[in-house]
């Protein structure tokens, strides 16, 4: 399964940490790429240097308009949109698991009505309000049953060979 996240800002104020947070996290639990719409360059950079050091091809791209996004990909790929007024996780899974390319949609506050409209699932992560890093954490989760995490982070400078007691990290030659 292709996955892509949209995160959708409107906030007055921005929240550089929570955006970098669901960042960390689309590209952890095996997401590609994530399209963000409040543009700050540090995020690209805190995000570029994790690549590099960790590995994998995951991108950022930075938009103006979300609706351009959704319109170019709405034939190519299933809407996903988390909020918690939609169907529960636990109905719909299934589902989603079967799909080949998804676009995830979270939010930050208040999501336009047009999503909820365009989207082919409204799927809710329990139906009391959280954030939209453990929604989409546990979405992820759910949907790829935990495969994620046997992913490999391809031409990574560090690996870590999981460890019941320390910390076991390889450090690689890196081809450029
Ligand atoms: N009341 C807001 C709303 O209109 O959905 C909650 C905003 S919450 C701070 C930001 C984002 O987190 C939401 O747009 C949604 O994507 C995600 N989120 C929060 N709680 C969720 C839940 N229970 N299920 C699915 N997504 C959730």
């Amino acid at each position: 399964m292709n996955i892509e996240v949209l995160r959708i800002g409107q906030r007055v104020v921005r929240d550089d940490r929570v955006t970098t947070h669901v960042a960390l996290v689309a590209r952890a639990f095996g997401a590609s790429k994530i399209y963000m719409n409040e543009i700050n360059p540090e995020i690209l950079d805190t995000l570029n240097k994790i690549n590099d050091t960790w590995g994998g091809k995951f991108t950022i791209e930075f938009i103006t308009k979300w609706k351009d996004v959704i319109n170019s990909k709405k034939n190519i790929s299933k809407i996903v949109h988390l909020t918690m007024y939609g169907e529960n996780i636990n109905e719909i899974e299934s589902d989603i698991q079967k799909e080949e390319n998804v676009l995830i949609v979270v939010g930050a506050e208040k999501v336009p009505r047009e999503i909820y409209e365009q989207a082919d699932y409204n799927v809710s992560i329990g139906n009391q309000p959280h954030s939209e890093i453990s929604a989409l954490a546990i979405l992820l989760d759910r949907i790829q049953k935990g495969k994620q995490f046997e992913k490999k982070f391809s031409n990574s400078k560090r690996d870590i060979i999981p460890s019941k007691n320390g910390k076991n990290v390889i450090e690689n030659k890196k081809m450029d």
